[in-house]
């Protein structure tokens, strides 16, 4: 047997400890920035395996670090640990525990992958030339996340390549979708006060009207992904809060609007900001208003290392039996995106609908989501070969 054939063979006898580790965590999910009992059950986990364990990095991150024997490059790989505020509806015995909130997302799983390849390094720590560092990251769901304080506390330091994975149930078993370039999105989010002035339903001529002047700005800004940005780049600008007035009668002095966008290409994200400032300016002469923008940035576009996303192609076709795929860019957002912007490395999505368990085949953030375990194997088997390629086998390329 090959020598990485050997490692997933250690990692499969460890499946089941996997599952249960993915289940106490599926049980007792924790919102983002409010991680303690999940943070510390890792760190408890790294350390019964002897790995070296940095706890409070940047908030509740965790960093485990297992240094090789020989000299080498250092590899990180990245599982995020936080849920959502969802109130989950499976009918499962190890469903949440915590009223209003679920690992929605997979993130259960990410951390039990991670943990169980942990486990598999650790024991063969003496053939690694170089070191692996584990990143148990917190809030990935909530911005500003958690990778970016993470990174400021040093989590990569001295890190040479970074990858991450997510589960992912529009993609069947066995399939890991590999995409070079930009592939998720930057996300922004605006909230505006528009500043009016109320009054009498019967005397709009002595007002002015805010609910009027916010309706113009939500139709206006449909006019910047369809007129301003150019057609061949994806991007869009979304307002999902709005919300004024008090009665039928009455002029509303205020009105709120909240909404997203996100674009792939950050000249886009630039432009689409202006364009937005410049919608109000106008609103504010032309309806004698005023109005207050709040526009926090949020997380950067996801880029993945063509170079990599080469090699790991290659790494995972020589697997054999996962079908390895390039779907399109998504305009969702990922945190994981701050660690690419510091060290070279990808990240990529790991199948886990079973096609014949229909309850495998729920989106992301569904209060029925959940996901084929065997998945969980997988993703340990994708870090074991990255593994294997940059600091066992593959003569630390
Ligand atoms: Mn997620």
């Amino acid at each position: 047997m090959s020598l990485l054939g050997s490692l997933f063979q250690q990692l499969e006898e460890n499946e089941q400890e996997i599952v249960k580790i993915r289940r106490h965590l599926h049980m007792h999910p924790e919102l983002s920035f409010e991680e303690t009992n999940t943070a510390r059950f890792v760190a408890e986990q790294l350390k019964s395996l002897d790995i070296e364990v940095r706890e409070h990095v940047g908030g509740n991150g965790v960093v485990g670090i297992i240094k090789g024997n020989h000299r080498g490059k250092t590899i990180a790989f990245r599982a995020d640990f936080d849920a959502l505020p969802i109130q989950e509806e499976t009918s499962h015995s190890f469903r949440s525990k915590n009223d209003g909130i679920m690992h929605a997302c997979g993130h259960d799983g990410h951390t039990a992958s991670l943990l169980g390849f942990a486990k598999v390094i650790q024991k063969n720590r003496h053939l690694l030339n170089g070191n692996v560092v584990l990143l148990h990251q917190h809030a990935e769901e909530k911005p500003p996340g958690g990778a970016k304080a993470m990174i400021e506390d040093g989590a990569l330091d001295g890190v040479d390549k970074v990858f991450g994975a997510h589960l992912a149930t529009d993609l069947p078993l066995g399939t890991i979708n590999v995409r070079p370039g930009p592939t998720m999105a930057s996300v922004d989010h605006f909230t505006i006060k528009i500043k009016g002035r109320g009054g009498h339903g019967a005397h709009p001529h002595q007002t002015h009207d805010s609910i009027v002047a916010a309706s113009q700005f939500v139709n206006h800004v449909q006019q910047i992904v369809s007129r301003r940005v150019n057609p061949i780049e994806p991007a869009v600008v979304t307002v999902g809060k709005f919300y004024a007035g008090n009665a039928f009668n009455i002029i509303a002095d205020q009105a709120h609007i909240e909404g997203t966008v996100r674009a792939l290409n950050p000249d886009v994200r630039v432009m689409i900001e202006k364009e937005i400032r410049h919608i109000l300016d106008g609103l504010k002469m032309s309806n004698h208003i005023d109005y207050e923008l709040d526009y926090l940035h949020g997380y950067p576009v996801l880029v993945n290392d063509p170079l990599e996303i080469e090699k790991l192609k290659e790494i995972f076709t020589s697997i054999g039996n996962y079908d390895i795929i390039e779907r399109n860019p998504v305009l969702g957002a990922e945190d994981f995106a701050y660690f690419l912007q510091q060290v070279p490395g990808a990240y990529f999505n790991v199948g886990a609908r079973n096609l014949s368990d229909p309850s495998t085949h729920f989106s992301h953030h569904h209060p029925k989501f959940d996901f084929d375990e065997a998945a969980l194997i997988d993703i340990g088997k994708a870090f074991l070969s990255i593994a294997n390629y940059y600091l066992i086998e593959g003569g630390n390329n």
